[in-house]
């Protein structure tokens, strides 16, 4: 590549064995063609078989991680992952805005509302959920709830598609631009069909569902791949459509690694 690229910051917390989180983020932003940085808010012990237990960073550690890459380097999108704490939540919030990052202002923010592993370990203290809903919902440009998030966080169960737009109002009127209710874990489905929404218009994004137990790091994968089309100013709905066929690639080509859950693949 000639000259400097795009970049992009994902806020977000360290997986040891490089499948998830920030090690995700780093490798689909590499992928993508935008030069990635990073705040880290927690360091997981965690390999195939899950996540064994978490240490979070201080809060103005957060801070001064994003502080120091937008005031020096500039950041041209940013996503948040796993945030862990209330006061990692707050810390985050009040920077982005010193920093000029999120809806109010110009520089795109992607939101995964990362609560839990897939093992099912809690990567959020129970109480910072509604702190997410509150501090980072109405900054976002885009938030990406999978559908065990969107049931903590809104109690809406989605079984098709009618409750899958109940969903995408419930999560709109927390504030955020755009939402993508991801139906990746509705396996009764034999398609993988995402609903992005505005709250004017819901555009269905289809894509085949791939047989494989390995997906561990998908969400974070294809939020950091929106991210990094954003970042490259696409607008949301193409920069979704790009995300999308980035993780369906990525999902193809997952690899057996350890002895349980293998990591989607940059490799393509
Ligand atoms: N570990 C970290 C640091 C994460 O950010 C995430 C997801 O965002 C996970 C683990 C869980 O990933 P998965 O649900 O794909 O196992």
């Amino acid at each position: 590549m000639a000259g400097t690229p795009r970049t992009a910051l994902t806020i977000a917390g360290s997986d040891s064995g490089g499948g998830a989180g920030i090690q995700a983020d780093l490798r689909t932003f590499f992928a993508c063609g935008v030069h990635g940085m990073t705040a880290i808010t927690a360091v997981t012990v965690q390999n195939s078989l899950g996540v064994q237990g978490f240490t979070e960073i201080p809060p103005e550690v957060v801070a001064a991680q994003i502080k120091a890459v937008a005031d020096d380097m500039g950041v041209d999108a940013a996503k948040t992952g796993m945030l862990a704490t209330v006061e990692i939540i707050e810390a985050v919030a009040g920077t982005l805005d010193d920093v000029r990052i999120g809806r109010s202002a110009e520089t795109p923010l992607v939101v995964d509302p990362v609560a839990a592993s897939m093992t099912g370990h809690p990567l959020l203290r129970e109480e910072a959920l509604e702190a997410i809903r509150t501090e980072l919902f109405p900054r976002a440009t885009l938030i990406t709830p999978n559908l065990d998030e969107v049931r903590l966080l809104t109690g809406v169960e989605v079984t098709d598609r009618d409750s899958q737009r109940r969903a995408a109002d419930a999560l709109l009127a927390f504030g955020s631009q755009y939402v993508l209710v991801k139906g990746g874990h509705l396996e009764s489905d034999p398609d993988c069909v995402d609903l992005l929404s505005d709250g004017v218009q819901y555009i269905q994004l289809k894509g085949p569902r791939y047989q494989t137990k390995n997906t561990h790091g998908g969400g974070d994968t294809l939020a950091s791949a929106i991210t990094a089309s954003l970042a490259q100013d696409l607008g949301v709905p193409d920069a979704v459509a790009e995300g999308k066929r980035f993780i369906e690639r990525s999902v193809l080509d997952a690899y057996e690694l350890g002895a349980g859950v293998g990591p989607v693949s940059p490799f393509w």
